[in-house]
């Protein structure tokens, strides 16, 4: 489960096609720089709610929007060095069922994540994102259980944490965590580009990422850092010191 650097296999969970590139390709990039392995699962491409750029030509359909936003989070994927795994449960609304939640629970055991990433807890924005956080953590308990069956053996206690929403005022999200992606900003700028469908948020993510790179030094991080990414944990962090 870790590599020789001490970066375990990373899990992302998005609800559509394109949230992990804003939100979490600088870690996911960190990790497969230091040789982990990064797995990206998209429970739906965002083919309604979250596709304006493709919407936009002539003559489109569901599908082909479908097509359009799973090539392009493909080739982000590819940029990142990550594993894609598409599960096309449809958005806007995303569904909530148990079957799905079954489904991520094996998956979760069968790839055994070290750290696994998802949404805020609260999106009044986009109910999706949160029911994905929701449906994250549900899995996360099913596939700890001793007594449900599995070809795979089950999930200990990877940490859970939430990527930083559009507007995280309005979401509960509070950093608790800043991580430093100034070695590999040039991968998620290349990854950015990759969704095209979404070219408005670029520049906004770009924005954000010099913001969060500010604070990390007003925080305490070394004056090298100019890009960074916020995470919020879910669950305490253990550690035999205090840092
Ligand atoms: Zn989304």
């Amino acid at each position: 489960m870790t590599t020789r650097d001490g970066f375990g296999r990373l899990l992302v969970v998005s609800a559509h096609a394109a949230d992990f590139v804003w939100r979490a390709a600088g870690y996911i990039a960190v990790v497969t720089a230091a040789f982990g392995e990064a797995h990206v699962v998209c429970l739906s491409y965002g083919e309604h709610g979250e596709s304006p750029g493709a919407w936009k030509q002539p003559g489109m359909t569901l599908d082909r929007v479908k097509e359009i936003r799973r090539a392009e989070a493909e080739a982000a994927g590819q940029v990142l060095g990550a594993s894609m795994h598409f599960l096309d449960q449809g958005d806007y609304p995303l569904p909530d069922n148990e079957e799905l939640v079954l489904e991520l629970a094996d998956l979760m055991r069968e790839l055994q994540p070290g750290v696994i990433l998802t949404h805020a807890r609260v999106d009044p924005y986009n109910y999706d994102h949160p029911r994905a956080a929701d449906l994250t953590l549900r899995a996360r308990m099913v596939a700890q259980a001793q007594g449900r069956p599995s070809a795979h053996p089950v999930l200990g206690a990877p940490p859970v944490f939430r990527f930083e929403p559009h507007q995280p005022e309005m979401c509960e999200f509070r950093p608790d965590v800043l991580i430093d992606i100034t070695p590999v900003f040039d991968l998620k700028q290349q990854a950015m580009a990759a969704m095209g469908s979404q070219e408005h948020l670029v520049r906004y993510y770009q924005d954000l990422a010099e913001r969060r790179g500010v604070q990390a030094r007003r925080n305490g991080g070394p004056a090298e850092i100019r890009y960074a990414e916020a995470y919020q944990r879910v669950f305490p962090q253990v550690s035999g010191v205090l840092a």
